[in-house]
C-alpha cells in the first residue's frame, strides 16, 4: 500500500484549523500564540497525537501554549473542536470552513506506521516482541491463503505460532465454515502442526459472530471444540443506537477470547458503532477477553485513542492482522504501531505470550 502522503498528516490538519483560530481571534497575545502552535506543530517530527497522556493532557510541546493544548485534545480525541467551530460560528463572514480532521485522525498511513515501529521513546511493544497472530482468514472461508502458505509465511516472519480464525457458519456472505469443515480444517491443522512439532504451532480458531443482542452465533459445544475464539460484529454497524449492552454481554459470553475489530468502523464507510467503551472495557477486564487492535489499515480497531483507556480499564490485548491473503501479514505492524501510541505493556498483549502461557489462558477462558 504505497503512501505519498507524510506522517504529519494529522498534524498539517491541526495546524491548519490552529491558524483558522487564530484568523478569527481578535486579542493579538492570542492569536500570536495560536500561530506560534500552528507553526510547533507542524515542524513536530511525530503525530502530536502521541504526547496524549492517559488522563487526558497533553505532555508539554514548546511553543504550544495551554489554550492551544486545549484545541489540540479537543481534536485528537474527538476528531473536531468546538473551540475553533465556535470561533468560526461567532466570525462574519467565517475565515475559512473550519472543518475539522474528523475520526480519519486516528489512522495511521504506512510512513506513521513506520515512525511509530522506529520511535525508541515509545514504550509498547517492539516488532521482536511480537510472537504470532491471532486473527487470520484461509481458504476455508473467505481468505486466499491455504493453511501451508500460512505456515509458510509465519516461519517467514519468525513467528512461534498463529491462529486461523475462519467466519463461523453463521456468515454466510463470508463463506462461513460449517462444523463437518472445520473438522477436516482441525485434521489437517493436525498434520501440519505434527510436521513443526517444536518449531511452529497453529492454532484452532474462529471468528464467530456477534449478534446484534449480544449473543455469538455459535453453541458453547461448538465454541468448546476450538482453542481460541474471536467474537467480532459484522451486523448493525450503521445503527446509531447505543449498543453498549450488546458488546458487555459479548465480552461475558462462555468461550470467548477475543473482542474482533470492536467497533466495527471502516474508514469510508461507516464511523462504528455507538457504545460506552469505558463500561465494555471494564467487563472485558474482569473476563479476561482481550480487546482486539485490527491491523487492517481500513479498519484500525480499536485504534489508539481508545486503546489508552482499554489499558487505563486493566484490559488485555489481541493484535492481529485479520489478513485475507499472504501480502496482508503486514497489517499485524500497524497493530503494533497502535499499540506502541498507547504505550501497551507487553505482558497485557496475547500475542506476545510464550505459546504455553497462551494456550494455559485460552483454556481457562473455553466454554
Ligand atoms: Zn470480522
Amino acid at each position: 500500500m504505497p503512501s505519498h502522503r507524510t506522517h504529519d498528516e494529522g498534524n498539517s490538519a491541526i495546524a491548519d484549523l490552529l491558524r483558522a483560530l487564530a484568523s478569527v481571534e481578535a486579542a493579538p497575545p492570542l492569536r500570536a500564540k495560536y500561530l506560534e502552535a500552528a507553526v510547533a506543530i507542524a515542524a513536530l517530527g511525530r503525530p502530536i497525537a502521541a504526547l496524549l497522556r492517559p488522563d487526558g493532557s497533553l505532555e508539554p510541546v514548546a511553543g504550544v501554549s495551554p489554550a492551544a493544548a486545549r484545541v489540540v485534545v479537543e481534536i485528537v480525541t474527538t476528531g473536531s473542536s468546538p473551540t475553533v467551530e465556535r470561533a468560526l460560528a461567532r466570525s462574519r463572514p467565517p475565515a475559512r470552513s473550519g472543518r475539522a480532521p474528523a475520526a480519519r485522525d486516528t489512522f495511521l498511513d504506512d510512513a506513521a506506521v513506520a515512525a511509530m515501529l522506529a520511535d525508541p521513546t515509545l514504550a509498547g511493544p517492539s516488532l521482536a516482541d511480537y510472537r504470532g497472530d491471532l486473527q487470520m482468514h484461509s481458504t476455508y472461508s473467505d481468505g486466499s491463503q491455504p493453511l501451508e502458505a500460512i505456515v509458510a509465511t509465519a516461519l517467514a516472519r519468525g513467528y512461534e505460532f498463529a491462529a486461523v480464525t475462519d467466519h463461523g457458519y453463521g456468515l454466510p456472505v463470508a463463506h462461513g465454515v460449517s462444523m463437518a469443515r472445520l473438522d477436516e480444517q482441525h485434521r489437517e491443522i493436525d498434520g501440519l502442526n505434527a510436521a513443526h512439532a517444536g518449531r511452529f504451532r497453529l492454532i484452532k480458531g474462529i471468528e464467530a459472530n456477534i449478534r446484534p443482542d449480544g449473543t455469538i452465533d455459535m453453541t458453547p459445544p461448538e465454541l468448546r471444540r476450538l482453542e481460541i475464539v474471536v467474537a467480532a460484529p459484522h451486523g448493525a454497524l450503521q445503527s446509531q443506537a447505543d449498543q453498549t449492552a450488546r458488546f458487555v454481554a459479548a465480552v461475558r459470553a462462555p468461550g470467548v477470547h477475543i473482542l474482533g475489530h470492536p467497533r466495527g468502523r471502516k474508514r469510508g464507510v461507516r464511523a462504528g458503532v455507538r457504545v460506552d467503551w469505558d463500561r465494555v472495557f471494564e467487563a472485558a477486564a474482569r473476563t479476561a477477553v482481550a480487546i482486539e487492535i485490527d491491523g487492517d489499515p481500513r479498519r484500525q480497531d480499536i485504534d489508539h485513542v481508545l486503546a489508552r483507556r482499554a489499558l487505563d480499564a486493566g484490559c488485555l490485548f489481541a493484535l492481529d492482522s485479520d489478513a485475507h491473503a499472504t501480502d496482508e501479514w503486514a497489517f499485524a505492524d500497524i497493530a503494533v504501531a497502535h499499540a506502541r501510541l498507547a504505550g501497551i505493556p507487553c505482558e497485557r498483549i496475547i500475542n506476545c505470550w510464550p505459546l504455553d502461557v497462551l494456550l494455559e489462558w485460552a483454556a481457562g477462558l473455553r466454554a
